[in-house]
This record gives C-alpha cells, structure tokens and sequence, in this order.
C-alpha cells in the first residue's frame, strides 16, 4: 500500500480511520477517508490516493478488457486529481497508437500516453499535472 498527497506526491499525510477505541487496534479506514484528508507537507487539506490499488484496479480492467475485446485499448475512462486541487471527473486518457482514431468515440482526452507502463505511471506522482485517482474502464 502507498497512500500519497495528489497535491505534492508526500506519503507525510493523516486520515480517519475506524478504530477499537478500548484497544486502539485500526480495523480499517474506507475509500472515503482518503478524500479531503490533510498533507503535513502541503500543510492543508487534500485529496490523497492509493497508488497501488489504482494500479492495481487498472491491471484487473486491462486484462478484462484483453480477454473480452481480442485488441488493445485505445482510451482509459477515469477520475484524476489535478495538482491544482481540481478534481477531474469522467475523464479519458487516449493509449498510443492503437489506430482507434478520436472520431470513432468523439473522445477528448486529456492526455496521451505511449503505452500500459506509462498509464500505470500516472496513478503515481507525477510531472504531468494530474494523478488517476479512479479507473472506470477501457475503451
Ligand atoms: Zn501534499
């Protein structure tokens, strides 16, 4: 698990979790405790992700997409976390040179990739201005 600030990429963060309180034992903490939670480095408070299981959802719909589709996926649908604090919702991001040209859905993306690596890349901290947070699915 690596849980970071979409703001500045720092693992320095805190959220809610559900805990024993008689123990302390944490039971869990739930997707929507990693909203709205604070960074100590941005010192305010921000959207946080987890980086692996975002990636590890996009894996999962890949290999589903592959099995059911017999091609490569020419667009991720997704949610991102813009380094602005903007969260971007139903977003696509277009994958390579599949040959699937944009008119074929009437698709903006608001990004290209090169390939499945670099897309994997983007659930992390990155230079390029925003973080997917949430993958919906493959087109
Ligand atoms: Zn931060």
């Amino acid at each position: 698990m690596k849980i970071i600030c979409t703001k500045c990429g720092s693992t320095n963060i805190i959220c809610e979790v559900w805990m024993n309180p008689n123990t302390g034992e944490i039971h869990h903490f739930s997707d929507e405790s990693l909203e709205y939670e604070a960074c100590w480095d941005c010192n305010e408070y921000c959207l946080l992700t987890d980086v692996d299981d975002t990636k590890e959802t996009l894996q999962e719909l890949y290999k589903s997409f592959k099995g059911s589709n017999k091609r490569e996926p020419g667009y991720l649908h997704c949610d991102v976390m813009k380094k602005d604090g903007m969260k971007g919702v139903n977003v696509y991001i277009k994958i390579g040179k599949t040959g699937i040209a944009d008119k074929t859905y009437g698709i903006d993306s608001i990004y290209t990739c090169k390939d499945l690596d670099e897309l994997s890349s983007l659930c992390d901290f990155n230079k390029h201005g925003f973080s997917i947070v949430n993958c919906i699915c493959f087109m």
